[in-house]
Order: C-alpha cells, then sequence, then structure tokens
C-alpha cells in the first residue's frame, strides 16, 4: 500500500488548510481525508516540512526556484526596493528604475530573434500564463495594425504547456485542461508532439520523424489557409506535458515552415529560460530564433511573480505603428513591471552572470543525466530516461519493452509522488507517468546523487507494491 496518511488533528494547520483552502491543481476530496504537505522553511535544494522533515526539492518547487530555496541577495534586494519604492506602475508611459533595469538585462540577454536581429524590447507581466495571453493580443493587434485581419488562428502542439488562463489553456494541450473547462477557444490548433519514443513509426528515423512533424505542421497551416494562421507557440523543450525533447533536425525544420507561411513563433521560455537547457535559452540550445519570448520562473528564481514578453524589433515596430493607425495597445496588468519583483529579477540576472549559470548546467547537466540513466535505465519499472541540461523525465511503464503506459487512472505517478516523501524527496508526475526531474540549478554533484539515490528508493518502492498488485 501507498504509504498511509497522517491522521488531521483538530484544529491543527492542516485541519484548516482542509477548512478554507482550495488548492490548485489538487483532488479536493481526496485532499479533505490526506491533508496538505506543509512546507515550513527552505534551505538550498532542499525544503523542509513543519514537522522538520527534509526533502530533496528534485522540481525546484514547479520548475522554478533556481537559486534553491534560500538567498540572501534576493532578500535585500527586495527589502532596498520595498523601502524606496513599493509600488509604481508602467501605464501611460510611467516608469522606474528596477523596469528599466530589468528591460535592458533582458534584451542584452536574449537570443537573435527571426531574421537575425537582436531582440527589441521587454513588456512585463506576472505570470507564465500572462506572458502567452500577453504574447497572443500582441499578435492579434499587430496583424489588426498591419491590414491583415484576417491573420488570427495559432497553432501549438499536443502535450504543450503553455498556462491556465483562457488562452494559454487553449495553447496548451492537454486533455484535462481543455474538456472539463469547454476549451480550447475558437481559432486554437494543436500539432504532433516530437517525441520519437512514442510517436515514431516502425522502421522510422529519428529524423524522418523530424520531417514528418515540419510536414504535419505544413499540412495544417495549408488546411486552415496560409492568410489566417498567425502563430505558432511552442517550449524548445517541453515540460509539464513529459519533459519531450525534439529530435536534433525538429527546429530547423518547423523554423522553415513558419517562414515559408509568415507564421510567428512565440518560443515560450518559461521553464528553458535561464539556463535549464544548457544554455542560456532554449532557443539557443536548439537554433531557434523566435518573433517573441515569454519567460517567468527563474527569471526571479521564483523569489516573487514576474513574467517577460521580449518581442522582435518587427513586432515591436508593428505595435508603435498600431497606436497611430488603429488605436492605443489597451493592454496590461496593474503589477506590469512591480518595482520589487523587477529588483528581485535584476538580482537574479546578476547572480546568474556571476556564478556562471549556463557553465554550471553544463558541467551538473551531463552528471545528472548520467546518473539517472544509471540508475533507472535499466529499472525494470522504467520504459524511458531523457532530459537535456538540467531538465529529465523518468518514464514509468508497465511494460518498458512495449513502451506501454499505465492506466492513468491507476495514478502510478501519484502513488511515486507519495513514496517520494517517504524517501525524502519532492518528485512531480506528468502525463503518462513522466517523472519530470528540473532541480533547482544551483544543485551540485553530491547533491544529485542523494537525489538520485532517494528517488530510485522511491520507485523500487513502487516496484515491490505493483508486483504484489501484478500490475507491473
Ligand atoms: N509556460 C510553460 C512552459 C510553463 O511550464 C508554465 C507553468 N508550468 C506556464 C507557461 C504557465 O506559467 P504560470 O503557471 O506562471 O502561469
Amino acid at each position: 500500500m501507498t504509504p498511509p496518511a497522517t491522521p488531521i488533528r483538530a484544529n491543527s494547520p492542516a485541519a484548516r488548510d482542509v477548512a478554507y483552502a482550495l488548492h490548485p491543481y489538487t483532488d479536493l476530496r481526496a485532499h479533505a481525508e490526506n491533508g496538505p504537505l506543509i512546507i515550513a522553511r527552505g534551505e538550498g535544494v532542499r525544503v523542509y516540512d513543519d514537522q522538520g522533515r527534509d526533502y530533496i526539492e528534485s522540481i525546484a518547487g514547479l520548475w522554478c526556484a533556481s537559486l534553491g530555496f534560500s538567498n540572501d541577495r534576493l532578500v535585500a534586494a527586495a527589502t532596498k526596493q520595498m523601502k524606496e519604492l513599493p509600488f509604481y506602475h508602467a501605464f501611460t508611459g510611467r516608469s522606474h528604475g528596477p523596469l528599466i533595469e530589468l528591460s535592458e538585462m533582458l534584451v542584452e540577454r536574449a537570443p537573435l530573434a527571426n531574421g537575425g536581429a537582436a531582440m527589441s524590447k521587454v513588456f512585463f507581466a506576472n505570470s507564465g500564463s500572462e506572458a502567452n495571453d500577453t504574447a497572443l493580443k500582441m499578435i492579434w493587434y499587430f496583424n489588426n495594425a498591419t491590414g491583415r485581419p484576417l491573420k488570427k488562428k495559432v497553432i501549438s502542439r499536443v502535450k504543450g504547456y503553455h498556462g491556465v488562463t483562457i488562452a494559454a489553456a487553449s495553447l496548451t494541450g492537454l486533455p484535462a485542461n481543455h474538456k472539463l473547462f469547454d476549451l480550447p477557444i475558437a481559432g486554437i490548433f494543436h500539432t504532433t508532439t516530437p517525441h520519437f519514443y512514442h510517436e515514431g513509426q516502425e522502421g522510422e528515423t529519428e529524423e524522418a520523424f523530424a520531417t514528418r512533424c515540419a510536414d504535419d505542421l505544413e499540412a495544417l497551416i495549408l488546411r486552415e489557409g496560409p492568410d489566417t494562421v498567425a502563430a505558432m507557440f511552442a517550449e524548445p523543450v517541453m515540460g509539464a506535458g513529459g519533459v519531450i525533447v525534439p529530435p536534433r533536425t525538429y527546429w530547423a525544420k518547423m523554423q522553415a515552415v513558419l517562414r515559408k507561411y509568415d507564421v510567428m513563433l512565440v518560443a515560450d521560455e518559461v521553464i528553458c529560460g535561464f539556463g535549464r537547457t544548457g544554455s542560456y535559452w532554449g532557443c539557443q540550445t536548439f537554433d531557434i530564433t523566435p518573433d517573441i519570448l515569454t519567460c517567468a520562473k527563474a527569471l526571479s528564481s521564483a523569489f516573487l511573480p514576474i513574467s517577460a514578453v521580449v518581442v522582435s524589433d518587427r513586432v515591436f515596430q508593428g505595435l508603435a505603428d498600431g497606436s497611430k493607425t488603429i488605436g492605443t495597445f489597451g493592454h496590461g496588468f496593474t503589477y506590469s513591471g512591480h518595482p520589487v519583483a523587477a529588483a528581485v529579477a535584476v538580482e537574479t540576472l546578476k547572480i546568474y552572470d556571476e556564478m556562471d549559470i549556463v557553465g554550471h548546467a553544463q558541467r551538473v547537466g551531463p552528471y545528472m543525466q548520467a546518473a539517472l540513466k544509471a540508475r533507472f535505465g535499466a529499472h525494470p519499472l522504467v520504459g524511458e530516461v531523457r532530459g537535456i541540461g538540467m531538465v529529465a523525465a523518468v518514464e514509468l511503464s508497465p511494460d518498458p519493452a512495449g513502451r506501454k503506459n499505465f492506466d492513468p487512472a491507476a495514478k502510478i505517478g501519484p502513488r511515486l509522488v507519495k513514496y517520494g516523501e517517504k524517501h525524502g524527496i519532492i518528485l512531480r508526475s506528468t502525463p503518462g507517468d513522466s517523472i519530470a526531474i528540473s532541480p533547482p540549478l544551483v544543485m551540485v554533484e553530491n547533491e544529485v546523487d542523494e537525489m538520485v539515490e532517494r528517488f530510485g528508493r522511491a520507485v523500487d518502492d513502487l516496484a515491490v507494491e505493483l508486483r504484489r498488485e501484478s500490475l507491473a
């Protein structure tokens, strides 16, 4: 049996949580019985629960706490900014120091845009979802401003993850985010997932599979009519859909199709940005030159909510001309570029530079990938171990040779997560019982060893339980 939940004591914080809190992405009935895991504090790559037990955070919270769960410099940056100017906005041309500095730093660090020139300007929001909704509205506005009012449809991918607001959830390509909410909205289409392990056909090479993905994209654009397709949203490496690393030639082929039909590319760097894939941007790992880039999470190492939309000069000029021809770009959030969040992000980017976050990921990433392969590559409960840089997935399978998945109703991944808690590791299960590993980027080799050790014990325990139930 999965480790039993501790009984909830009356009036305890757990009981009050159950009484008053409505949790995101949570089975609310089960939660009422099992109660929360209450995290009380954090330090480095670990968090500690309210009983003082430590857990290695194998997913950096939600793929975001890149500098781990403690950092005095970020605390100092926030405190200083709160004292100086706790809030100001950016509407109607207002500005402040942290917004200016962070905009400049992001443009300096951004990958090259479509066409090979540097990225041009930065717009701020508070979450990945808001950044993607903003990018979509910019594109719709751009096409109105440039006299192409029919060019509005958008393509993303099955298993892509772009957030949960109405447009972002529509772009997301996971059934659970759609059918329960009457989504996607009209005009959003999902193309093939570039996951060779599952989607590749008998006898097909990875190269040929990449060509087929690009052919599928082209067929979709032609079916809908190139004059009506505005953009594609995509993560360089898919994260929440199961850490799907595309074939080597995939992005070159996809971009060739997008350019042929003047379809903009929005690179969703919400997970990949800031070193995760072993380059500063996932775009650089895969030679992607986007029209728009969205980022969040590691932008502030998750210490405060902030996201950014970085646009090419072509996009900016369209928006700027639009102010004159069709009316001001009427979009923005109260907290767009919030000074405290922006000051923390500025400090975060300085720390990344000083510690050479990319160099660190290039050193520890391959070590982590090798350690996961060594521990799980031949495990009887594991189908595929995949990843790049410091992001990976271990896919659980009842029949590794047959590349089969468990019945989702058996909730095998969530059961493993419970075993992880028992062994002192926070794990995250993604669709297809793929356990995503995306630790704080500051993780060092001996912490990788400890993470893989604890993870391994959890998988071994689950294997014993499933054997008992004759499920594997
Ligand atoms: N894009 C990607 C690639 C993400 O992984 C996420 C969050 N996991 C989002 C967008 C949405 O971000 P948020 O939860 O901050 O809205």
